[in-house]
């Protein structure tokens, strides 16, 4: 394994004799000028990314406003270059749209946990880091701040006997645990819970939009419009699984619905499809047969997730997990299908939805073996109509309330079963 701690190295500095004493005058003056507005950023920014090709050699370059440490290591399967650094401002645009150079794919970036940004460089094949350094500021060509990673080809052999986890991880992660079976009992609650779950973040921006949307944005306004119809009832208690734009493990999400005693858990998308002109909701609950193959690539898009943010897989026995879970699942797997069938009605009053609406497929995100879940699916990125509704104020505060009578309408329902026993 290797662990390439990149920090400033005073022989970058370049001070060009007298020149320098002028420009460390003006750059004092301007300190000066600029300190009140620097005071207050907490973080330093990110100005630029650039991709370069020389030879044989890719360069990777962020540009930031002031100095920072970064990390980085690799990861096989896929190919992956991951770069850690603290928690950052992405200036760069929400127009700005990653792309691929020589040795780069593509590259994803964002908050991947409270105080530490992460990057994630997609390989086009093993490659490994031949050089990396920290650049100070070059007045003469305008340039802050850069960390420059420069990668080579190598043979998959020897990427994947550099592949790993540093020993180090970032920040503390709430530790992965397997959900306990059964679970246990929060004290008798006054009110039944809800957890609502806006998918991706951070790192991870899920699917992106014709016009340029992220999922993960659209995903946290959905979830927040919806916990707010839900609380207008007045009768339950909700909870959000993130409201930031930070990434979170899919077990985690699953883990806060428990942490909660949750006893409904929701967790919204929005897809992208090749064809352009499909659109419409659809709502998702977990079986380990698909309902056919568009509910299998879609949980396999979803599943990607932890992938796709570079999280440490390793040690994640799902097999073991999945037969456990499977014994206390039955009941909750009904109760599940009971609020999709409920809240369909409700949503294709307000809004188009797919044909065979509800739909069934493996997404690792609902498998709380003791807490009904679903995935709503709000519609596609990809169709001009749908991402104009996905962006709307008045069509997510229309849809959640469509949503959030669908929840009310399940509760009661249980209720007055629950009489009748
Ligand atoms: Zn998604």
């Amino acid at each position: 394994m290797r662990v390439f701690s990149v920090i400033s190295r005073s022989r970058y500095v370049s001070g060009r004799g007298r020149s320098a004493g002028l420009v460390a005058a003006v750059t004092a003056l301007l300190a000066l000028i600029l300190l009140p507005a620097i005071a207050q950023a907490a973080a330093p920014s990110v100005l630029d990314v650039r991709l370069g090709r020389s030879g044989e050699t890719t360069r990777f370059v962020l540009e930031l406003s002031g100095k920072v440490d970064a990390k980085a290591f690799t990861l096989a399967d896929p190919h992956r270059l991951i770069i850690d650094l603290p928690a950052l401002d992405w200036e760069l645009g929400s127009d700005f749209v990653p792309t691929g150079k020589g040795l780069i794919g593509s590259f994803r970036y964002g908050l991947f946990r409270p105080g530490n940004a992460r990057v994630v460089i997609d390989l086009t094949g093993p490659a490994a880091i031949s050089r990396s350094f920290v650049l100070p500021p070059d007045p003469a060509s305008n340039r802050q701040w850069r960390i420059v990673f420069d990668l080579v080809g190598t043979s998959d052999q020897a990427f994947r006997a550099a592949a790993g986890w540093p020993d180090a991880q970032p920040a503390a992660a709430p530790a992965p645990k397997l959900p306990d079976v059964p679970s246990p009992q929060p004290a008798s609650k006054a009110r039944k819970v809800v957890v609502i779950d806006a998918g991706h973040g951070g790192v991870d921006p899920g699917a992106l939009g014709a016009r340029g949307t992220r999922e993960k944005n659209v995903t946290l306004a959905f979830a927040k419009a919806l916990g707010e119809a839900i609380r207008a009832t007045g009768k339950y208690d909700v909870h959000l699984t993130r409201d930031t734009d930070i990434f979170i493990e899919l077990r985690e999400r699953v883990n806060i619905a428990r942490r909660h005693g949750a006893d409904l858990f929701i967790s919204v998308h929005a897809d992208s499809i090749e064809r352009r002109e499909v659109r419409g909701a659809s709502v998702y609950t977990l079986s380990e047969k698909a309902s056919d193959s568009e509910a299998a690539r879609l949980a396999r898009k979803e599943n990607a997730a932890d992938i796709i943010a570079g999280v440490n897989l390793g040690g994640d026995s799902d097999d073991v997990r999945d037969i456990l879970i499977d014994l206390a699942q039955r009941e909750t797997k009904n109760l599940s299908v009971r609020f999709a069938q409920t809240v369909i009605p409700k949503m294709s009053k307000v809004t188009r939805v797919l044909r065979n609406t509800h739909r069934f497929a493996g997404f690792r995100v609902l498998k709380a073996p003791d807490v009904p879940s679903v995935l709503i699916e709000l519609g596609f990125l990809t169709n001009a109509e749908d991402e104009k509704n996905l962006t709307s104020a008045s069509w997510r505060r229309d849809t959640a309330a469509a949503i959030a009578r669908g929840v009310d309408a399940y509760f009661a329902e249980r209720t007055a079963e629950a009489a009748a026993q």
